[in-house]
C-alpha cells in the first residue's frame, strides 16, 4: 500500500483518470508551495479542458456501464470503511502534508484526517441504511418511491479544509452509489491526490473516483457545463459559486453551493465572561480564519463592551504565529502571497472607512505568509469590513444595546452561514437562535461540526447541505413506481378490437375532476396528475 508522496523534498505528482495515473495531455505543471516557507512542496499536472473530458467520459462509463452503481450497498459501505481505516493508518502523513501544502496547524490537519475518516464510516453506515416509502394510493395501484444515484457528479473543493472537504463529498457520493470527479483548489491538490490512491487501495474501481489538477477556470469551469455531469458540489465563494449555477444552467444540472459567510457571534452581558472570550478567539482566529464558518463579526452587549475588548485584545497579541509545523504555533500562515494580500487591501479599507485598529495589522517580516491576529473595535456594519468576507485573522466588533438590535445586525448580511450566542439565559438564546437567518448556529460555544448534523447556509451562503442524512440525500433522485394490481388491460382505444374487453377505466386529467366509479367502488379523484376513471364521460 503505497503511498503517491515519494522521498524526495519536492514531490512530483500525476492525476488520477480513469483508474490510471496520468499526465496532463499538455505535458505541463505547475509547483505548489508551503506557505510557511516558501518553499516548493510538490510539482502536479496543470490539467486543462482534454484532461476534464477525458475523466467525465470515464466516469461516465463507470456510472453507466461499471459495476460501482450495480453493487449491493453493502459491499460499497464495505469499501468505504475499508477507506476509513486508510485514513486512519495514514493520518499522521495526510496531515503533514496537508499542513505543508496550506499552513494550516499540524494538530488542525490531524483533527481534520480523523473527521474525514469518520465522514467516510458514518456514510458506509448510511449506505445500508437508505429506504424509500410506500403510498397509499386510490385503486388497485401500488405506488412505492425508491431513491436513486444521480449519475456522474463533480465535486469542486476549496482550499481551506482540502481532504475533508472532498470527503463530505465523496462519502455520501459514493455510499449512493454515484460516481465522482473531483477537482481541487488549485493551491493545494496533493493531499486529495494521495486520497485517491487511498481509495484506489480500499478498493474503488476505476473511474469511480477521479482527481484532476489544474486552474479552476478551465477544469472546474468545463467540469461544470459538460454534458456528461449531472451534478456538481462545489464549496468556495460566492463569486464563483455563482459562476457554477450560470454553468449549470445549461443542461439543468443539480447544483449544490457551499459558499462563504460573515457570521455573527453575539455575547450578552450574562454570559459566562471567560468562555465568551475564548470562543470569540476560536470563532475568528482558528485557522487563521480561513475558516468559512468563523465568527468573523462579534457583536458585544454594550455594558460589557470595554471589558470584553479589553480580554480580548490583550489575549490576541498574545497569539503565537508560526509555521504549520511547529508545535509550538497557535496560528500558521495564511495560504498564498494572494490571501495575504487580500487581508492587507481589506484591513487598509478598514482604516480608510473610519475603524479603530485595536491589535494587528500588519504582515510579519521574513519568509512565509504570516498575518498578525488583528481585531477592529467601534465598527458599523454599514463598513466594507463588516459585510465582506475577508478570508483572513481579522476580526470586527461591533456594539449593541439590546436583544432586538443584537438580531438585526446579525442578520443584516448577504450571507447566512452560521451564528453564535453566549448568554446563561436559555429562553434568550433559543429566541436569538431562532431569529437568525443562518444554517449553522451554537449557543456558548463555536465552531464544533458533526457529520451526523446537517452543515449549509441560508441566503448567499449557498444552496442544499452537506453531511447528515440530509447530504446523503443531495446525491440521489427520487422515483416513483406505480404497480397495477388488477391484470386486466387499460381498456381504452377498444374500438378497433374484434372482442372488446371491458377495461380497467381510461385515463382522464386531473382537470376533469368528478365521481371516480367502478364496480362496486366508490372514490373520489384526488390529487394527482392523471387517474384511471371509469364511465366518466357520464
Ligand atoms: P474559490 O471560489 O476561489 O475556489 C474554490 C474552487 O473553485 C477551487 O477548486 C477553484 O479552483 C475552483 N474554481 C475557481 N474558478 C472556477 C471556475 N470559473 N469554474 C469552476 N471552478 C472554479 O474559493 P477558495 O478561495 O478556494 O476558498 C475560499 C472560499 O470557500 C471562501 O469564500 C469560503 O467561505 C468558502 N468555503 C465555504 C465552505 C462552506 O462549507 N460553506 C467551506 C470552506 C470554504
Amino acid at each position: 500500500m503505497a503511498t503517491v508522496m515519494p522521498k524526495s523534498e519536492v514531490a512530483d505528482y500525476q492525476m488520477y483518470i480513469g483508474g490510471a495515473w496520468v499526465d496532463a495531455e499538455s505535458g505541463e505543471t505547475y509547483e505548489v508551495v508551503d506557505p510557511s516557507v516558501e518553499e516548493v512542496v510538490a510539482r502536479v499536472p496543470k490539467g486543462g479542458v482534454a484532461d476534464a473530458e477525458k475523466a467525465a467520459a470515464a466516469a461516465r462509463e463507470a456510472f453507466d456501464r461499471g459495476p460501482w452503481p450495480r453493487m449491493k450497498a453493502a459491499e460499497r459501505a464495505d469499501v468505504l470503511r475499508r477507506a476509513a481505516a486508510l485514513i486512519r493508518e495514514r493520518s499522521e502523513e495526510l496531515a503533514r502534508l496537508e499542513s505543508r501544502q496550506m499552513g494550516k496547524l499540524l494538530e488542525d490537519s490531524l483533527i481534520d484526517m480523523n473527521d474525514a475518516a469518520h465522514t467516510f464510516d458514518y456514510y458506509a453506515g448510511l449506505a445500508v441504511d437508505m429506504h424509500g416509502q410506500t403510498l397509499e394510493v386510490p385503486g388497485d395501484t401500488m405506488s412505492m418511491v425508491v431513491r436513486e444515484p444521480i449519475g456522474v457528479t463533480v465535486g469542486i473543493t476549496p482550499w481551506n479544509y482540502p481532504v475533508l472537504m472532498v470527503a463530505w463529498k465523496a462519502a455520501p457520493s459514493l455510499a449512493a452509489g454515484n460516481v465522482m470527479i473531483v477537482k481541487p483548489a488549485s493551491v493545494s491538490p496533493v493531499t486529495t491526490l494521495e486520497l485517491a490512491r487511498l481509495l484506489e487501495d480500499a478498493g474503488v474501481p476505476k473511474g469511480v473516483f477521479q482527481v484532476v489538477t489544474g486552474p479552476g477556470g478551465e477544469v472546474g469551469d468545463h467540469l461544470a457545463s459538460s454534458p456528461l455531469v449531472d451534478m456538481v458540489a462545489f464549496t468556495g465563494s460566492v463569486e464563483v459559486g455563482k459562476h457554477i449555477m450560470r454553468k449549470g444552467a445549461d443542461t439543468v444540472k443539480k447544483v449544490g453551493l457551499e459558499l462563504g459567510g460573515k457570521s455573527p457571534n453575539i455575547v450578552f452581558a450574562d454570559a459566562d465572561f471567560e468562555a465568551a472570550v475564548d470562543g470569540a478567539l476560536i470563532g475568528i482566529f482558528a485557522g487563521a480564519g480561513e475558516v468559512c464558518s468563523a465568527g468573523s463579526r462579534l457583536l458585544v452587549e454594550r455594558s460589557i463592551y470595554d471589558r470584553f475588548v479589553g480580554e480580548l485584545v490583550s489575549r490576541a497579541m498574545a497569539i503565537k504565529v508560526g509555521p504549520a509545523l511547529d508545535g509550538d504555533s497557535e496560528m500558521g500562515p495564511l495560504v498564498s502571497r494572494e490571501q495575504l494580500e487580500r487581508v492587507e487591501r481589506y484591513v487598509k479599507i478598514g482604516v480608510e472607512e473610519g475603524a479603530t485598529l485595536a491589535t494587528g495589522g500588519r504582515r510579519l517580516e521574513g519568509k512565509g505568509f504570516y498575518y498578525e491576529p488583528t481585531i477592529f473595535v467601534d465598527v458599523d456594519n454599514a463598513m466594507t469590513i463588516a459585510q465582506e468576507e475577508i478570508f483572513g485573522p481579522v476580526l470586527v466588533v461591533i456594539p449593541f444595546d439590546d436583544e432586538e438590535e443584537a438580531v438585526r445586525i446579525a442578520n443584516d448580511t448577504v450571507y447566512g452561514l452560521a451564528g453564535a450566542v453566549w448568554t446563561r439565559d436559555v429562553t434568550k438564546a433559543m429566541r436569538v437562535i431562532r431569529a437568525l437567518r443562518a444554517g449553522i448556529t451554537w449557543v456558548n460555544t463555536y465552531h464544533p461540526t458533526y457529520s451526523e448534523a446537517p452543515w449549509g447556509g441560508y441566503k448567499q451562503s449557498g444552496i442544499g447541505r452537506e453531511l447528515g442524512t440530509f447530504g446523503l440525500e443531495e446525491y440521489t433522485e427520487v422515483k416513483q413506481i406505480n404497480i397495477d394490481m388488477t391484470d386486466q388491460p387499460m381498456g381504452v382505444y377498444q374500438r378497433g378490437k374484434e372482442t372488446p374487453r371491458e377495461g380497467r377505466g381510461k385515463v382522464v386529467p386531473l382537470s376533469d375532476r368528478r365521481p371516480f366509479q367502478r364496480a362496486g367502488q366508490d372514490d373520489e379523484v384526488r390529487g394527482s396528475w392523471v387517474r384511471y376513471c371509469q364511465n366518466c364521460g357520464e
